[in-house]
């Protein structure tokens, strides 16, 4: 491993910060169905019964979904890579097994991928 203490550090404490903020805004449209893997579902809020609300309702689910979708995908990549960072295996590409640039774990934390491979 090429990334010294203190930059490892630093890039968690980026992650962890990510990670709240992920989860709030998870939380405000879904809710999680396994917190430690980050798996969340979106909500289906219900705003009342009748014709006009159903119709809200299912816009605001059908808002809601893709963005649920790729605030959970982030997430995990999140966990992935706190998960990795404790394995010492953080900072190698999931594809060719090669060390990620520090600068591109600079701009991105969670990259799970070199620059090659994205
Ligand atoms: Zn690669």
């Amino acid at each position: 491993m090429v990334i010294d203490l203190k930059t490892l550090a630093e890039l968690k404490q980026a992650l962890l910060v990510e990670k709240t903020e992920l989860e709030s805004s998870l939380n405000r449209i879904a809710k999680p169905v396994d917190a430690e893997t980050g798996d969340y579902e979106a909500t289906f809020t219900e705003v009342g019964n009748d014709r006009e609300d159903n119709t809200t309702e299912v816009e605001e689910y059908t808002d809601n979904l893709p963005v649920e979708i790729a605030l959970e995908k982030k997430l995990q990549a999140i966990i992935v890579a706190l998960a990795k960072m404790e394995e010492g295996t953080y900072g190698i590409c999931d594809n060719c097994k090669k060390e990620i640039a520090i600068e591109r774990l600079q701009a991105n934390p969670s990259a799970q991928t070199c620059i090659t491979c994205k």
